[in-house]
């Protein structure tokens, strides 16, 4: 898989998720876009996975993104849900690039969120 698409079938399923309601102030985000405008990253993205050694989990643990609602609430944005398939390219993409950068996988996870967010806010389609 290349970057490109990994950020089109991560911005596709994370789209999926939306509309998202924070169960403490019960605001609703309408979709992705709404989501990254309204909120605040909180912290790098976690592979249990993958810190754990497990490259092709069969019953995953999951990788997930945490931000703050404006109310102050904890929000998780996780691949629970995932078709194993699909998770399991994700992840050789991500193994993949953490052998060719020769970082750990929060540190890519992070960039990688950095432009599905860029390429969510860019775009004049996304509602
Ligand atoms: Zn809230």
């Amino acid at each position: 898989m290349t970057e490109a698409e990994v950020i089109d079938v991560m911005r596709r399923y994370l789209e999926g998720r939306f509309p998202k309601k924070c169960g403490v102030c019960d605001r609703t985000y309408a979709n992705l876009k709404d989501y990254l405008l309204r909120t605040t990253h909180v912290g790098k993205p976690q592979s249990y996975d993958v810190e754990m050694g497990v490259f092709r989990p069969r019953k995953p643990f999951g990788t997930m993104s945490l931000a703050n609602c404006a109310c102050g609430n904890t929000l998780v944005m996780d691949s629970s849900g995932m078709e194993l398939a699909t998770l399991w390219r994700l992840m050789g993409w991500l193994t993949g690039e953490m052998w060719r950068r020769r970082e750990t996988a929060p540190v890519i996870l992070e960039d990688l969120r950095r432009a599905i967010d860029e390429a969510t806010l860019n775009d004049p389609v996304a509602r």
